[in-house]
């Protein structure tokens, strides 16, 4: 799959329906799969760390998360045809895997929210095979239990919802153990499935203003936000250095 070097973390070149189809080549095969969903503020923290850029380059399927990424890519000659976001990546997968013949888990966010999300997506989909949940704050003693748990419910697909970083360190470093196809570092994803957050409204997304409406509702958002002026102008600046493959 062609990639995109976006100041040293590769992003693969795929609209919407190609990141599906490469999903169900994942769930159709035998090892287990990371898919990780980066936008300008991670893409900006993997150039201060070293390890997690690595990590995100060692990832199977790596798409564009935000818009920042794809004006990026045109910035660099390269454009990525569209953005795509985590959030809808993975209800595309629930929309598709709705019929029960592929299990997921949900692993995330605040106790009781991976249980509302799949209360409400089974609302919808009432034969979608949700096999296990858990919240995202443990200790060691808890992690080993939920790490058991993944395993004996042997899902096909888990959703690691445990803020950016930490859920694609826990993801490269549990993978291999847990016997899942499909493992997807999605952030807050089980909280809009629950119902606590919202997404921004589609002509917010369409505009590539999503990032606009989430700073309004949440104005403290504005510090980490500062990555994003930065990034572009090191994109400008500097993103030309990088080695592209071609
Ligand atoms: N989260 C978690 N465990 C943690 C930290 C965060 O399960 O130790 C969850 C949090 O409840 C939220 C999601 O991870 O549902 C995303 O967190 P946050 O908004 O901090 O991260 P982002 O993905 O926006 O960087």
């Amino acid at each position: 799959m062609k990639k995109i070097n976006i100041l040293g973390t590769n992003v693969c070149m795929v609209d919407m329906a190609g990141a599906i189809s490469k999903v169900e080549e994942f769930l159709a095969g035998d090892k287990a799969n990371a898919v990780f969903t980066p936008n300008s503020e991670i893409i900006m923290s993997a150039t201060r760390d070293e390890e997690f850029k690595s990590l995100l380059n060692s990832a199977d399927l790596v798409i564009a998360d935000g818009i920042g990424v794809v004006y990026a890519s045109r910035i660099l000659k390269k454009p990525l045809a569209e953005r795509v976001a985590g959030f809808d990546l993975v209800s595309n997968i629930i929309k598709k895997s709705a019929d029960g013949n592929t299990s997921f888990y949900f692993f995330g966010g605040k106790p009781g929210v991976s249980e509302k999300a799949k209360e409400n997506l089974q609302k919808e989909y009432p034969l979608l095979n949700v096999v296990g949940t858990s919240d995202g704050y443990f200790d060691a003693e808890k992690e080993k239990q939920i790490i058991a748990d993944i395993k004996e419910k042997a899902p096909d697909i888990v959703f690691v919802c445990l803020g950016a970083i930490k859920q694609e360190k826990w993801i490269m470093e549990h993978k291999d153990e847990l016997g899942a196809k499909v493992l997807f570092g999605v952030g807050g994803s089980l909280d809009v499935f629950a119902g606590n957050v919202e997404r921004a409204p589609l002509f917010y997304q369409k505009a590539g203003l999503e990032w606009f409406y989430r700073l309004m509702k949440e104005p403290k958002r504005i510090i980490r936000m500062m990555d994003l002026p930065r990034f572009a102008l090191k994109v400008i600046k500097e993103g030309k250095k990088y080695p592209q493959e071609d």
